[in-house]
């Protein structure tokens, strides 16, 4: 297979199995002038593995800014170049947003091959609701951060999905047992596509007891998932909904949702999520 000259391939790559990757992808990597990769001895593995003898290059987060000025360079001379990253789809929570920007301002032309990408895995298999579904990356490694991030989240969005690193899954647990309660369904899918992948289903605190039955379980990559909000909006009375917009109106809205919660006797998050929805109108 050929290449076009002067354009930019953005190649997904496995994300545990090697197999997972698609001839397409693989003839790409083998017939561009240049792999720009997250961490070129990481993905050496994978070139080596597949006999993949493209030159490399190291395009992250650091260097990220400097280098797509000279990777644009080089497509304009008409070379072609694919990026990956360490694992699955660049640019999802991964390097290369700078470089497609600049390419698609400079008139290069940018193109996809799609492979695997955790959260969509994830989600596949969860057998949580994905018909509507928000992606919220990682969530912030302080708490206070964290729980503004995930108390602004909107109702009504769908299944929650973010990316998690085991030193922080049960801190991040306790946050969303704080703020979605403590009979949220939530889903964590671990390792992947790897000898370990397992899917824990249940409460906050199921999950978390799970986790710390056996430490091996807190090691590895995991997706968090959270159900939507078993109470829809449909479900909260006009009559409690006219009580909150008249709280609102005069008190800040945790307190206006605390006290409708208590007036009509529903969950305060419930109420919550929905005034934020109000406030966004
Ligand atoms: N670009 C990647 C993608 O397409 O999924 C994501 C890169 S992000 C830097 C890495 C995070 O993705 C991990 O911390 C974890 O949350 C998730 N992840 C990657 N591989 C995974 C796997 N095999 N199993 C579960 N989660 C995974």
């Amino acid at each position: 297979m050929t290449t076009q000259s002067g354009q930019l391939y953005i190649v997904a790559t496995p994300i545990g199995n090697l197999a997972d990757i698609s001839q397409r992808a693989l003839d790409i990597l083998s017939a561009v002038d240049w792999i720009a990769a997250e961490d070129t001895r990481h993905s050496s593995r994978l070139l080596q593995h597949y006999g993949i003898q493209s030159k490399l290059l190291a395009l992250h987060d650091h260097n990220e800014k400097q280098r797509a000025a000279s990777l644009l360079e080089k497509l304009q001379q008409g070379q072609s170049i694919a990026l990956i990253s360490d694992a699955g789809t660049p640019l999802i929570s991964d390097p290369g947003y700078s470089l497609v920007r600049h390419c698609q301002q400079a008139g290069v032309q940018v193109v996809p091959v799609p492979g695997a990408c955790a959260l969509i895995a994830a989600l596949s298999a969860a057998g949580l609701p994905t018909d509507q579904f928000l992606f919220i990356g990682f969530l912030a490694a302080k708490q206070q951060q964290r729980l503004s991030q995930l108390q602004a989240i909107p109702a009504g969005v769908g299944t929650l999905v973010c990316y998690e690193t085991a030193r922080r899954i049960q801190d991040t647990l306790l946050d969303v047992q704080q703020v979605f309660g403590s009979e949220r369904e939530l889903v964590l899918a671990k390792e992947l596509t790897k000898a370990f992948e397992h899917f824990a289903r249940g409460t906050a605190d199921d999950i978390l007891q799970w986790l710390q039955q056996d430490p091996k379980r807190c090691q590895g990559e995991m997706v968090l998932m959270i159900a939507p909000t078993a109470k829809t909006e449909s479900e909260i009375s006009e009559t409690a909904l006219h009580t909150l917009q008249l709280l609102m109106a005069e008190l800040p809205l945790k307190k206006a949702a605390a006290l409708t919660a208590e007036i009509h006797g529903l969950k305060k998050n419930a109420l919550y999520q929905h005034g934020l929805s109000l406030q966004q109108k």
